[in-house]
């Protein structure tokens, strides 16, 4: 257990606590992550379920669609309840937020900026960053990652996912569920490769069912630009989409963008 839930549980134990962050208390999980994913996907969830099976559970509607800066707009109120949240979690257990980068000088003193903080234990909780394959610079425009698409403030008409890990299943599962046209590249045998094999089947199943184009086994080797989308190289010849989402693990670092206004999305046309 790291970042503001040790802080917050050193606290109670009745340490004096300092937490250092450079970005936005919540981290990852919070901004770009596990909440506004799942704040996008209740969205697409909602919609598709009315658009597709609305008129089955009884429900009238003349035109179903979607508002994609909406969608985007309740995705950045959920997250920002509960950023007040942490915030307030903060000052309820007495803890010191220090705003900026923290650099450890030695085993009892973290610096940031001109200050020197000084505690008996330190506790590095400094997460990771989104990562790329060889060959797929990131533009955040046709070359995205999760930060930009989780940030988004449209959504294409076609993407490209790269990876079916977690993340690459979860943006499939919300562009396919808004009608997007989703191809999902994964280099090993079957979706979610790090779940029990039973997993992979009942998904590779949902999925193909629900119109994902899903190929696996295919080594992407590059992808550049091309003719108003991005052009993918792989070892079983080209594809192509308005946007490539590689969806690689994540390395150890800081700093991602953390709102949509510094993630340098290229805003997409709604359908
Ligand atoms: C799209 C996506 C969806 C996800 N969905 C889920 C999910 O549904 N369920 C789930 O369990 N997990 C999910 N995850 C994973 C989850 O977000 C991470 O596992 C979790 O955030 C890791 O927490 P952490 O505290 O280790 O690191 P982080 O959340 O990355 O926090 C590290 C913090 O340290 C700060 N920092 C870094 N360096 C410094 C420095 N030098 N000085 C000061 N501060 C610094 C950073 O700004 C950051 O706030 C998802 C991840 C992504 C990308």
């Amino acid at each position: 257990m790291g970042g503001y839930p040790a802080a917050i549980r050193a606290s109670q134990l009745g340490l004096k606590v300092a937490l250092v962050e450079s970005n936005k208390l919540g981290g990852t999980c919070l901004h770009i992550g596990c909440i506004p994913t799942k704040a996008l996907l209740e969205s697409s969830e909602l919609y598709h379920r009315v658009a597709t099976r609305g008129a089955e559970f009884g429900l009238k509607a003349e035109i179903v669609g979607y508002d994609y800066p909406k969608i985007a707009e309740r995705r950045d109120a959920v997250v920002g309840q509960l950023y007040k949240g942490v915030q307030y979690l903060m000052k309820k257990n007495k803890i010191e937020v220090v705003e900026g980068k923290g650099r450890v000088r030695d085993r009892s003193t973290i610096e940031v900026g001109a200050r020197q903080l000084k505690a008996k234990n330190l506790i590095v909780a400094t997460g990771s960053v989104v990562k790329t394959l060889p060959g797929l610079e990131l533009d955040g425009q046709f070359i995205v990652s999760s930060d930009h698409a989780v940030l988004s403030s449209s959504a294409p008409e076609s993407i490209c996912i790269i990876g079916a890990g977690a993340v690459g299943v979860e943006f499939a599962t919300f562009y396919n569920q808004l009608g997007v046209k989703v191809t999902l590249l994964e280099a090993l045998d079957r979706l979610v490769p790090l779940e029990d094999d039973d997993v992979s089947k009942e998904l590779l199943s949902a999925f193909k069912k629900a119109g994902i184009d899903c190929r696996l086994g295919v080594k992407v080797s590059g992808a550049k630009k091309a003719r108003g989308g991005v052009s993918i190289e792989t070892d079983q010849g080209m594809s192509s989409a308005d946007i490539c989402l590689p969806t690689p693990h994540r390395m150890k670092g800081s700093s991602p963008p953390r709102t949509s206004q510094d993630s340098g999305w290229r805003r997409w046309t709604s359908s």
